[in-house]
């Protein structure tokens, strides 16, 4: 048993993305950053790969159930071409506020916690610890040099479960930027883990005008009953759902 399966047992589930960490207020109406696509745009794709690294696979500090399934179908997915692939990279520094370590001795792991910035935080054993093997991407996984890495989670105040923004929706990283200079319109997202970074990724670039696809198939998260309530709130909020098969050149 995984570390994250006893703590969904010893919580009840761990199915609600709101007891994890939401956005603390909505960042679309307080910053300007929605800037919507233009309807005549062509139709340019990206692949974004979130977390595929060790720490999150078999063997790793904070290892998703059959985690390591996504890197062959990831690799598969490179057969097609697409305008560019991005992969989000968890890179905290060993002083992180989401480390249950850094909270004192008697702080358990997977409770939630009230950190400096504000918002309530996972209590994570560490992980993805910069310059560390943990946070490099699975060995298997391919990526090509003129891959996109986009790396978050490095503010030692605040968590970033999202690509696109920290937690506390104070932070952009680059890749809206990043995207929008290639004039990327729709994204393929998927990778670890489905109900926690994978799930806040695509529910921002949903709200950031994206046309949003999740590759079920190339995604793990901690069980059946999270992954089931991540799929409720993609499909809520107009994602669509396909399976790798199904993206054609
Ligand atoms: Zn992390």
């Amino acid at each position: 048993m995984t570390e994250w399966q006893k703590f969904s047992d010893n919580n009840g589930g761990f199915s609600s993305p709101t007891s994890i960490s939401p956005h603390t207020s909505n960042p679309f109406s307080k910053k300007n950053w929605h800037t919507a696509l233009s309807e005549d745009m062509p139709t340019k794709r990206a692949l974004i790969i979130v977390d595929v690294q060790n720490d999150f696979c078999a063997g790793g500090s904070l290892s998703v159930p059959e985690a390591d399934d996504v890197v062959p179908v990831f690799n598969k997915l490179r057969d097609i071409s697409w305008d560019a692939v991005f992969l989000t990279r968890d890179y905290h520094p060993q002083d992180h506020a989401s480390f249950a370590s850094n909270h004192g001795t008697d702080v358990p792991l997977f409770s939630i916690r009230k950190i400096k910035s504000g918002v309530d935080q996972v209590m994570w054993p560490n992980h993805c610890v910069q310059g560390t093997t943990g946070s490099e991407f699975h060995k298997d996984l391919i990526v090509h040099d003129t891959d996109v890495i986009v790396k978050k989670g490095m503010n030692t105040d605040i968590d970033s479960y999202s690509g696109f923004f920290d937690n506390a929706a104070q932070e952009k990283t680059e890749l809206d930027t990043l995207l929008r200079e290639r004039k990327i319109t729709d994204l393929y997202i998927g990778g670890i883990a489905l109900d926690v970074c994978v799930l806040f990724t695509v529910l921002d670039a949903v709200k950031l005008g994206y046309n949003v696809f999740f590759i079920e198939d190339a995604s793990r998260g901690l069980g059946p009953e999270q992954n089931e309530n991540a799929r409720k709130q993609m499909l809520e909020q107009g994602v669509t759902i396909v399976n790798s098969t199904d993206i054609k050149e």
